[in-house]
């Protein structure tokens, strides 16, 4: 074996560890799917501590509270650019929707174990790929932002495809954001001020961590080049730190600037008629309670007492 191939497994193997010892210990509950996890009381308490641990951070602006299915409109995914851009992250929702000939059709094939799937019609809608998305039409149809613009703080489960035994990457996973429309001023500022929390955030948890320019996974060779001029312009930084063993930390908070792409796909204007602009800064709860775990050990009555202290003030 090549020594990358060496790395690569020994990676594997020590991920593939840490979830099992989540499993062991009950905080993740296997489904059966690579991914996709049911969680146990002591697991929520700790996701929960941190979510209002962000919550107190932001308390003081205010933010217009609005929760949200873990299923959207598809029209607004679609507006979104979300399927161009990330077609192989997507997850769309089909039903049946035939007469009583069609039913037995579909029953005769399941019978056999033939595919089904194929009898299934699209329907209008699809699962959330990131928190902020409804927000913005959301935004749009009230029409004119006032000159203070908007600041909103959301929470969703989202949904990606990519199935996989690192328990941080996870195929639904719950996302809280804070999403920032105004002028270029206003949303920029608004997430410098979030870089800047976000590392005390996470030493406050006793994390480790480091804030890097990244860029999202835009699909295919196209979206190389879109990746490069992304990390190029500085329109997103990630929050990481090192959750499973091995080379690469996680990235648990993401720190993202549209420039006038959403205010334009909705026509989200300022109060001077102008196109606004917006920012979003979001939270993997998941990943930030899995790296609680991590750090701190599997007994969150064991964990140093300052952390539980930032955690159940
Ligand atoms: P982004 O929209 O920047 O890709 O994701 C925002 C945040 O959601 C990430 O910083 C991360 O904390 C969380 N996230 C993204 N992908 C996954 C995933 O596959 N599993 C989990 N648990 N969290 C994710
Ligand atoms: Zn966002």
């Amino acid at each position: 074996l090549e020594e990358h191939e060496l790395m690569a497994e020994t990676e594997v193997r020590a991920q593939t560890c840490f979830l099992d010892e989540l499993l062991k210990h009950g905080l993740l509950i296997d489904t059966g799917v690579d991914g996709l996890y049911g969680r146990n009381d002591t697991y929520e308490s700790a996701c929960d501590a941190i979510d209002k641990l962000i919550a107190r951070i932001g308390r003081d602006e205010h933010a217009e509270v609005m929760r949200f299915p873990a299923l959207m409109s598809r029209s607004y995914f679609e507006d979104s650019g979300y399927f161009k851009n990330f077609p192989h992250l997507a997850g769309t929702v089909h039903c049946f929707c035939g007469d009583e000939s069609s039913h037995r059709r579909l029953i005769k094939c399941s019978d056999v174990g033939e595919d089904w799937t194929g009898q299934q019609q699209s329907t209008d809608v699809v699962l959330t790929p990131a928190a902020c998305y409804p927000v913005y039409p959301t935004l749009a149809k009230r029409g004119l932002l006032d000159t203070a613009g908007a600041l909103v703080d959301v929470r969703s489960d989202c949904f990606r495809r990519e199935p996989s035994r690192e328990p941080t990457r996870m195929q639904m996973f719950r996302m809280r954001e804070y999403v920032r429309a105004g002028t270029a001023e206003q949303v920029i500022a608004f997430r410098q001020i979030w870089l800047d929390r976000a590392e005390n955030l996470a030493s406050s948890l006793g994390l480790p961590c480091a804030i890097e320019i990244a860029n999202d996974p835009f699909f295919g060779r196209i979206g190389k080049v879109q990746a490069e001029g992304q990390r190029e312009q500085g329109l997103k930084f990630e929050l990481l730190i090192p959750v499973n063993e091995g080379e690469t930390p996680t990235a648990c908070m993401s720190f993202n600037y549209h420039q006038d792409h959403f205010g334009k796909t909705w026509s989200l204007r300022l109060a001077t008629g102008e196109i606004a602009h917006t920012a979003c800064v979001a939270f993997g709860l998941e990943r930030l309670t899995l790296s609680l775990f991590r750090h701190h050990g599997f007994v969150p009555a064991e964990w140093p007492e300052a952390v539980r202290a930032a955690l159940w003030p």
